[in-house]
């Protein structure tokens, strides 16, 4: 249908109804489908369609779904959906003898349907069901008493009715039938019968109840109604006969190809509502055509608000994931599958989803750990993005992606929320596996502007018009140089990207520096402007109008542009809000009402660095410490207080840190400079050559080293072993315990001749780990008299490699467990030894290629030793995210797997060579 302009009156518009779009019931439904599938994986067979809906049934087939009219169509032992209709005794009863795996996704308003009609009959009434004989609602209570019920659907059927006036009746109601239709029935049944049993409750649901109400409201405002909806859903068609029973034309329209563009000549105020299965996208592509004949304007028309959630059944034979949030308590929240479904929400609407995603953010966040302050300063500029931008054909780039969680809730994925950074569940950050609309996956800061300079070049290579980039730069991101890089690059070359300055003033503490004074200043516009970037702001974060407003404006500049949103990170949880420390910016799991968190996770690693490195400051003025934007995190706090002059924080901006540690270095300083492990990659240049080339006596204290498990692959600390064993003169010590941690930190600000680096894990330190003795700087945990196997674990390993060594002890093998505690340079008594063993192996939470196993291979090599040396490490891949244990576990770093293979190889050397030869391990 093409538009007609010259016959369009003017002033059109389109009333839109609300409530429409799924109800509950078919929510539920759906989202039973999609986690059968989940977890069964297809094909699930969906008995009868799962709701009348062809674009619903579609978009379930693709993902693996198979539809099926009759249980004997099932395979035996398959996995079964039953619908939202519900289904009868006799459909269940096949479903057992089949052995199939039952998965009821009936509507909890049916199944009352059904109680109410054996309760009803329980003293040998009969059931006058008011509904149609071919529905499949109707099959199924008709099949909980089939001898006692009689399917009547007009006044005229229950006249003729052979029945004499004192018959004891009941009646009941399929659930979308016409209000007013059945009211008429009804009467019919109370007038020709004397005993009639009343339903307990009224069994038209009130999804049809709202719908229909909706349709009588759009009637007194619009001279044609388009219901969107399918042909075979009742609950759609009793829209359309409402609407012409109210005196206005009505039309069902299945999809946008069905609009005919002669329904709309001399009408100027088109209603359109949807039934209760038809998904928004029908209704956008509607509203997209009738906009294209003159109908821009869009009026909402709320009467009613939809308080009901179903809440999920359990799966008979799968764990159900955790709750996402008090489920009774969300309202708005579960209508909101895709982004569109939030661009026609009222203000108000908008403030209480915007609730509702605090309250699920806090529930849920408190529960599983994670980023909870960012994600509660952003609730409002997520909501306006999303309403004024078109993701994913326009990019919306996080920077960083800690901030994206409401992004993901609005994405589609506020179900599984319950299981983020969970093994299989939702990542902590962006992530390309889970959503089309996550566009990059990063977790570290101030990359984004560059990627979305790349992205607006290719568009200009490729001609691609009409797709915006949207960047969200917060959280301090804007202290990286990369963003600077990138921001010279949007400027000079006027790419049309839109940035939006996420300012609350806050990193993991208070942004540091002159651009956080300035942008604090009178005229922050100035300093963009002058750049070359348009600016708007600044503006209220927690405003979404005016947060919508500005980014409305933003999409219309032909250029680069900042829109500055002021936001508060935790804001609407006093908890957080009120936090100096960080916000609540990272939490492990915590108890809600209080903050507190659930259980005491001990002394950490992180707190014996910062107290020992106090200590080591009392006595040497000379010493410093360097943050990049985590004095907290790192361990810092403690030495910021006391030494407030010695302790730096150069904001998100490790290559700065690491070469102002080399300045501070050759100027008479020993810093000392605490970082992630997974952070100092991104300085690899700076320690090659900027420290390490000029032997500069530069402490580099590596949190979180190996495996760190629930922020995913980008936060492993898996490399640094990898990469510092190739830097000349660099000195590696890997700490298997709070003692030995203390002792290397000592030994490492008194080296003089050049960089040292320590590296621990995330977490709490445990017992100390003593040596039964040391020897020439290495430490033997469990001597053995035996030839068999040396085994040298790296740092935190020691534990798990001395359960090994009592493993292969109660086979016989016997085990001499050595801690190098130096990594590098290899302790030279370690080829003086190896000789004398048949296997040497090493266990190490880093890469395997380039690690400790590695080093010490080829140094034995060089040396002319011929013992085979195994490793146990990291394979080369990203690891997803997960407990530590369950990411150790897949890489194979586990006592009873590194035994068995170590117990294999002294069985058969030749054989496991051949083997080790053939691939990485794990
Ligand atoms: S229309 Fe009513 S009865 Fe049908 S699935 Fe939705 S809530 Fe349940």
């Amino acid at each position: 249908m093409s538009p007609d302009t010259t016959a369009t009156p003017p002033h059109r518009r389109v009333v839109l109804a609300q409530p429409r779009g799924f109800c509950a019931g078919v929510h539920r439904a759906i989202a039973m489908t999609e986690r059968a599938l989940e977890l069964h994986g297809p094909p699930v067979y969906v008995r009868k369609q799962i709701v009348h809906n062809h674009f619903v049934v579609g978009m379930l087939e693709r993902k693996g779904a198979r539809f099926v009219d009759s249980i004997a169509e099932v395979p035996q032992g398959s996995v079964c959906v039953f619908s939202a209709h519900g289904v009868s005794p006799a459909v269940r009863g096949a479903a057992d003898e089949a052995s199939l795996h039952v998965i009821d996704a009936t509507c909890p308003l049916v199944s009352k349907v059904h109680q109410q009609a054996k309760r009803a009959t329980r003293d040998g009434r009969l059931l006058l069901l008011i509904g149609h004989n071919d529905h499949e609602e109707t099959e199924g209570t008709r099949g909980e008493v089939p001898n006692r019920t009689i399917v009547v659907e007009t006044v005229e059927d229950v006249d003729r009715l052979d029945l004499s006036p004192d018959t004891p009746v009941a009646y009941l109601t399929q659930t979308t039938l016409s209000v007013d239709d059945t009211a008429d029935v009804v009467d019919r049944i109370r007038t020709r019968f004397t005993d009639v049993e009343e339903p307990s409750s009224d069994t038209i649901c009130y999804a049809s109840q709202n719908r229909q109400n909706g349709i009588k409201s759009l009637a007194r405002q619009c001279e044609l109604i388009l219901v969107v909806g399918s042909e075979n859903s009742s609950n759609s068609q009793r829209m359309v006969d409402v609407a012409r029973q109210a005196g206005v034309r009505g039309h069902l329209v299945p999809d946008v190809g069905h609009l005919r563009e002669e329904w709309l000549h001399d009408v100027r105020t088109v209603g359109v509502s949807s039934g209760a299965s038809a998904p928004e996208v029908l209704v956008d592509q509607v509203l997209a055509r009738l906009a294209e004949h003159g109908f821009g304007q869009v009026d909402v028309d709320l009467t009613a608000v939809e308080d009901v959630v179903f809440s999920m059944p359990g799966d008979r034979s799968a764990p159900e994931p955790a709750p996402a949030g008090d489920a009774a308590a969300m309202r708005l929240l579960p209508s909101v599958r895709q982004p569109a479904d939030i661009r026609r929400f009222t203000v108000a609407e908008l403030t209480g989803l915007a609730a509702e995603i605090r309250r699920l953010l806090v529930e849920e966040v408190s529960r599983t750990g994670g980023h909870l302050g960012p994600s509660l300063g952003v609730v409002e500029l997520t909501l306006g993005l999303h309403r004024v931008f078109d993701s994913p054909t326009d990019r919306i780039l996080w920077d960083t992606g800690h901030q994206a969680y409401v992004h993901k809730i609005l994405t589609g994925r506020w179900p599984e929320f319950g299981r983020m950074r969970q093994r299989g569940g939702l990542s902590g950050y962006p992530s390309q596996a889970e959503s089309p609309h996550d566009i990059i996956e990063n977790s570290h800061a101030s990359t984004a502007l560059s990627y979305a300079y790349g992205m607006s070049k290719a568009d200009e290579v490729r001609g691609v018009t009409g797709r915006r980039v949207v960047v969200v730069v917060g959280d301090g991101s804007l202290t990286g140089g990369m963003a600077w890089e990138a921001l010279n690059c949007i400027a000079g070359e006027g790419r049309r990207v839109v940035i939006v300055l996420n300012d609350n003033g806050r990193s993991y503490s208070p942004t540091v520096g002159g651009l956080a004074r300035h942008l604090a200043g009178a005229e922050p516009n100035t300093f963009f402007e002058s750049l070359g970037l348009s600016y708007i702001g600044p503006v209220d974060g927690h405003d979404v109008v005016a947060v919508q407003s500005a980014l409305v404006q933003a999409s219309a500049v032909d250029g680069p542009v900042v829109v500055h949103t002021l936001t508060r990170k935790g804001y609407g949880y006093d908890r957080a809000e009120n936090d100096d420390v960080d916000r609540f910016h990272a939490v492990r799991p915590m108890d809600p009402v209080t903050g507190a968190p659930l259980s005491s996770s001990g002394r950490s690693w992180t707190s014996v660095f910062g107290d020992e490195l106090v200590r080591i400051a009392e006595k040497r003025g000379d010493v410093v410490a360097i943050t990049a934007a985590m004095q907290d995190p790192t361990g810092l706090s403690a030495f910021a207080r006391r030494f407030p002059d010695r302790a730096v924080d150069v904001g998100i901006a490790e290559q700065n840190a690491v070469t102002a540690a080399a300045g501070m270095a050759m100027a008479g300083l020993r810093p000392v400079v605490a970082i992630y492990s997974t952070f100092l990659n991104r300085a690899f240049d700076q320690v090659l050559l900027d420290v390490a080339l000029h032997s500069c006596p530069v402490v580099f204290v590596l949190d979180r080293a190996g495996v760190t498990g629930d922020d995913g692959p980008s936060h492993n600390g898996m490399w640094d072993m990898s990469l510092l064993n190739i830097v000349p003169g660099m000195r590696i010590a890997a700490p298997r315990d709070a003692a030995t941690l203390r002792a290397a930190l000592r030994t490492a600000v008194h080296t003089a001749e050049g960089p040292c680096a320590i590296r621990f894990p995330k977490g709490p330190v445990g017992e100390d780990l003593p040596a039964a003795f040391s020897y020439a700087g290495l430490d033997v945990l469990r001597p053995d008299p035996s030839d068999d196997v040396l085994l040298l674990p790296v740092g935190v390993m020691a534990g798990m490699c001395m359960d090994v060594a009592d493993r292969l002890h109660a086979q016989g093998i016997g085990v001499t467990v050595v801690d190098p505690c130096w990594i590098r340079p290899v302790n030279p008594l370690l080829r003086a030894m190896a000789p004398r063993f048949r296997v040497v192996a090493t266990v190490e939470d880093n890469l395997k290629i380039g690690g400790f196993g590695s080093v010490l291979a080829q140094d034995l090599r060089e040396a002319g030793v011929t013992t085979p040396v195994t490793s146990f490490g990291i394979p080369q891949r990203f690891p997803a995210h997960g407990k530590r244990a369950e990411v150790l576990a897949e890489c194979g770093l586990t006592a009873e797997v590194i035994a068995a293979r170590l117990a294999g190889l002294i069985a058969d050397p030749a054989g496991w060579l051949a083997v080790e030869a053939s691939g990485p391990v794990g």
